[in-house]
């Protein structure tokens, strides 16, 4: 079975990034993805413009999105964001449940129990919108604050969560800290509590970014966030770094017999476009070595 590539570049990757990028470079950036073989993308988040300044132009970019052929999906933290993501027309609402209080209050002002509580009362309502509604559980696999994310905690977020039907649920190490064992083995505790699809978000902080794909791929996960060129950073992590590279996580996934309905060349090209329009070497490593 085919594993599906979720672009986030132009959410995750560009949110952070020591410059704004222009609305049309954003819009550029999802139909390339979209033209490498990803369908869902993470096009932008519906957070306040004077937390994250690099989204302001969330509304604009969905507006710019019309014919591109996407499944537009927009981060969401409260009933404000799914209001604004409802009024924009994505396709997809994905709601984030920080497993830290620490780390929760820092990046949308909630402890994990306020978080879980409105993730049950906006998936419904995402739901009777029309809307599909996952569920990303942030900080899985380590909190900066916190230390390690023990495991019970974990699948009794997942549980609560579950209750509100989430189209999916990805498990995210946000400022990546996880190592495979790790990923494996809570992988496979989640496939054991849930039917639903999964969904796994790495960043590539400690260079483990790829192999911890494989072992989440390998666990159940169905569906891989990633970054074109490898960029990203959540503004509210310290020493944060880039998510996994698109092209990267390609690369991974064919040579170990995952097809996925990406163009490894189509997605190192967008790699090193995207390097162009920021004027930067990416982090990814594909767009520099190519394929084999
Ligand atoms: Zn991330």
């Amino acid at each position: 079975m085919s594993v599906e590539i979720i672009e986030v570049g132009p959410r995750d990757g560009l949110q952070n990034h020591p410059r704004f990028v222009a609305t049309f470079d954003k819009i550029e950036l999802v139909r390339r993805a979209v033209a490498a073989g990803s369908r869902r993308v993470e096009v932008t988040s519906f957070v306040h413009p004077a937390k994250v300044p690099n989204l302001a132009d969330a509304e604009q970019v969905v507006a710019g999105l019309g014919d591109s052929g996407v499944d537009s999906i927009g981060v969401i933290m409260n009933a404000r964001g799914l209001d604004r993501a409802i009024a924009a027309g994505v396709a997809e609402v994905n709601v984030v449940v920080l497993a830290s209080d620490t780390f929760g209050q820092r990046n949308q002002g909630m402890t994990t129990a306020e978080a879980v509580a409105e993730a049950r009362r906006l998936l419904p309502r995402a739901h009777d919108a029309g809307l599909r509604a996952s569920v990303t559980v942030g900080a899985t696999f380590g909190c900066p604050f916190e230390g390690e994310t023990p495991l019970s905690r974990v699948l009794h977020i997942v549980e609560d969560v579950l209750a509100a039907g989430p189209d999916e649920v990805a498990l995210a190490d946000t400022i990546g800290v996880a190592v495979p064992e790790q990923v494996e083995r809570v992988f496979t505790a989640v496939r054991a509590v849930t039917d639903a699809p999964l969904r796994c978000h790495f960043h590539n902080t400690r260079n483990l970014g790829s192999a911890n794909v494989l072992a989440a791929v390998g666990a159940g996960a169905t569906a891989v966030d990633a970054s074109v060129g490898g960029l990203g950073g959540c503004p509210f992590a310290p020493n944060a770094t880039g998510n996994v590279a698109t092209e990267d996580v390609v690369y991974a996934l064919h040579r170990s017999g995952y097809p996925t309905t990406m163009s490894l060349d189509a997605a190192i090209d967008n790699a090193r476009w995207l390097g162009g329009v920021l004027g930067e070497q990416v982090p990814g490593l594909l767009s520099r070595a190519g394929g084999f």
